[in-house]
């Protein structure tokens, strides 16, 4: 009986291993033959490229592209999903990928190298749409440029591009007038961060650190307090961010006209002007030189289309002469944002932002007015910021 029993259990258990062994060898086998299609399928996959031309939208360019209408209006209403179709621009990219039967097994629209939308066909046949999330490399570096003729200039031969010159006039604009300011021989360092996609260039980060140099040194580091507002420093601490930019253009532009007595072109005689004049180019940004709310926009006579901004301790800024006006009465504006363009209306002989700033109604000169400062950095924020800034000051001279 025992010798029988055991006997019955060895041929259950070898028979165990067997249907082990054959399913191990079936899955694999069947692993190898799905892997064996799939590679059937993507190796015969190819990739065709388009382009959006003027005047065209996706569907119209997917066509050109020969891809028959209903699979066009497939790739337009699946990806409209996550792309806004409205908002493409001549010269973006895509890639359309075909099997053998040539269909469409993927798509990939490119709005920049770190901005795709991808279409994928799925086992039931659908597209399915998502957005990729890209990883971008940062790498911080350090430039000192010298002025030759510009900053522009100086910043292009560094190898930068004319972003880099915008962030840096930005960290600056309180406390320096790029229109007339910069001199020939005057210094830059820049500390900043840049992002990479496959070790290409995708665009600048933050200036961590700046310095000017010229017939004064001004100087700046990014530092976020734990109590505080974050923000540039100088190295004593004391914010250079002010309660108003100096100008109301970023960068283009040069002053016309000061404020107080002047001949006014129009009528020959001398009169007061109330504030300053940056001529610049047609449809030039003007930003709001502080926060605030907007509290007039529209025709106001001499001043043609105007901006007036009201900001807090019964301040308000206006910004005449305006194209075009990009807000509304009521809506809440941070210093910096684009509240206009640049135009001629009303009494204007070409093109230029009339700036005034005011308080309780009185105009004064934008250019010579001690403006309210914000706080400067105590106690341990203070002890904080010193021991970081010689840090970021010791890495910059490092390689000077
Ligand atoms: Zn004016």
């Amino acid at each position: 009986m025992a010798d029988k029993s055991v006997y019955i259990r060895r041929r259950i258990a070898l028979v165990i291993i067997l249907l082990f062994v054959i399913g191990s060898i079936a899955y694999a086998a069947r692993r190898g033959f799905l892997y064996y299609q799939n590679y059937l399928k993507y190796s015969k996959i190819t990739m065709s490229q388009g382009e959006i031309k003027q005047g065209q939208v996706l569907f119209d360019s997917l066509l050109e592209n020969h891809i028959s209408r209903e699979v066009a209006n497939e790739v337009v209403s699946s990806i409209g999903g996550i792309l806004n179709l409205r908002s493409l621009r001549v010269g973006e990219k895509y890639k359309v990928y075909k099997d053998e039967n040539g269909q469409i097994v993927k798509f990939v629209y490119q709005k920049s190298p770190i901005d795709e939308c991808f279409l994928v066909r799925t086992d039931e046949g659908q597209f399915c749409a998502f957005k990729p999330v890209i990883f971008l490399e940062k790498e911080i570096l350090t430039r000192e440029l010298t002025i030759e003729s510009s900053l522009f200039e100086a910043t292009l031969k560094a190898g930068e591009t004319e972003m880099l010159v915008f962030n840096f006039v930005d960290v600056f604009a309180w406390d320096i007038d790029f229109f007339s300011y910069p001199r020939v021989g005057d210094t830059i360092n820049i500390y900043f961060e840049k992002y990479y996609k496959d070790e290409q260039f995708v665009k600048y980060g933050r200036i961590l650190a700046a310095q000017y140099k010229g017939r004064d040194t001004f100087n700046a580091i990014y530092f976020e307090p734990k109590k505080d507002r974050s923000g540039y420093f100088a190295f004593d601490g004391k914010p250079i961010e002010k309660m108003f930019l100096k100008t109301p253009l970023k960068f283009t532009g040069r002053i016309t006209s000061y404020f107080g007595v002047r001949r006014d072109p129009f009528t020959s005689r001398h009169g007061s002007h109330s504030g300053v004049d940056f001529a610049a180019y047609y449809g030039a940004p003007i930003v709001a030189s502080s926060d605030g709310r907007v509290s007039f926009t529209g025709w106001k006579g001499a001043y043609g289309k105007l901006v007036i901004v009201k900001h807090s301790n019964g301040y308000s800024t206006y910004y005449g002469h305006c194209s075009r006006i990009l807000v509304k009465p009521g809506q809440k504006v941070t210093q910096g944002q684009f509240v206009a363009k640049v135009g001629s209306t009303g009494r204007s002989t070409g093109p230029h932002c009339h700036y005034e700033i005011r308080s309780r109604g009185q105009a004064f000169n934008p250019l010579r007015f001690n403006q309210p400062k914000r706080k400067a950095l105590a106690g341990k924020d203070l002890e904080d910021f010193k021991i970081y800034s010689k840090k970021v000051w010791e890495n910059i001279e490092s390689v000077l």
